[in-house]
């Protein structure tokens, strides 16, 4: 699987945002609530210079509300964090943003300044969707294809907070090959950057595992096959999709899978699990560690040789 993430565009949106970023009390960082690891992106923690973030698990519409439930445990459990689930049709909630905000940064409400807040966030997740509902009108671009950052940022008054009129675009960082995957499933990256039934391979190993009824009651199978290409190969019987001489063709399948899957007639549902991230965070702490131990090692040789 090829992805491409313009690291130029990456490289911008860093130095934009480090521009900026002293200007703010708080981050506003919106997630997919469908993959909250996999679309975050590394460079907010490093950005964000110790200051308050409220993590918004957004599109709570398409997710599974019990893993929902435990990412929202996991993210308001570290420190200087908050996070709420939202879905753009949630009025109410989205009303109660101004004042979360000024919850996370006390100091500025006692000097009664407005508390500057910043979202942020990789392309797609709502970023602008977000805003227009907050300032009450139109005014950020609202997408389906990721963008580029904009130079200009502007604060816009809301109820003690000042929002910055355009979000900090990010681009995820996918050195996690799940974490690629599940974007491209989700259809966050655009289908241009990926190899389609790559993903659609993917997907049908991921839904075979974590949902084999919806697909079973989708594509009226009588059993998932265990076997990805299998399962891809059945959904194509099931629906028609085949050559001459009776084979499936395998493209007009995996798009069947993969466009029922992203309009969500497979039903609501999450590509990951706090469980399995924690054990991922566990083993790129000991291999961090153990590089470490072997860098301080070779320094110590390079040393001895020296002396
Ligand atoms: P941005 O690139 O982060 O600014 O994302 P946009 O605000 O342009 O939204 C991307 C797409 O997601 C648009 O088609 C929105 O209508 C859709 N969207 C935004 N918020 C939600 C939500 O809460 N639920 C669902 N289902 N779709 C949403």
């Amino acid at each position: 699987m090829s992805i491409n993430w313009f690291p130029g565009h990456m490289h911008k949106a860093r130095k934009e945002i480090a521009k900026v970023i002293d200007e703010i009390d708080v981050i506003i960082e919106v997630l997919d609530a469908r993959l909250p690891r996999s679309s975050e992106n590394p460079l907010v923690e490093s950005l964000r210079k110790g200051k308050p973030a409220l993590k918004i698990l957004n599109k709570s519409d398409l997710a599974d509300p019990e893993r929902t439930r435990d990412w929202l445990d996991y993210f308001n459990s570290l420190p200087d964090t908050r996070a709420i689930m939202l879905n753009y049709e949630q009025k109410k909630q989205i009303k109660q943003i101004p004042e979360l905000c000024k919850q996370l940064a006390p100091s500025r409400v006692r000097a009664e300044r407005p508390v500057r807040a910043m979202i942020m966030g990789i392309p797609n997740v709502g970023k602008s969707t977000l805003i227009n509902a907050l300032l009450g009108k139109r005014i950020a671009k609202v997408g389906n294809e990721p963008a580029v950052t904009k130079a200009q940022q502007r604060f816009k008054l809301n109820n003690g907070m000042a929002l910055s009129d355009t979000p900090g675009i990010l681009w995820p960082k996918i050195e996690d090959l799940d974490s690629g995957y599940r974007l491209a499933a989700s259809g966050a990256i655009k289908d241009t950057a990926i190899e389609y039934e790559d993903v659609a391979m993917f997907a049908a190993g991921f839904l075979a595992n974590d949902y084999p009824e919806r697909l079973q009651e989708r594509f009226k199978l009588k059993e998932v096959p265990e076997q990805p290409e299998a399962l891809i190969d059945s959904i194509g019987r099931k629906r028609g999709c085949l050559r001459p001489g009776g084979v499936v063709d395998m493209h007009k399948a995996s798009e069947i899978l993969l466009n029922e899957l992203r309009s969500g007639k497979l039903g609501v549902l999450s590509y990951e699990t706090v469980a399995e991230w924690e054990e991922k965070d566990r083993l790129a702490a000991l291999a961090a560690e153990e590089e470490a131990r072997l860098a301080a090692e070779a320094e110590q040789q390079n040393e001895g040789k020296n002396s």
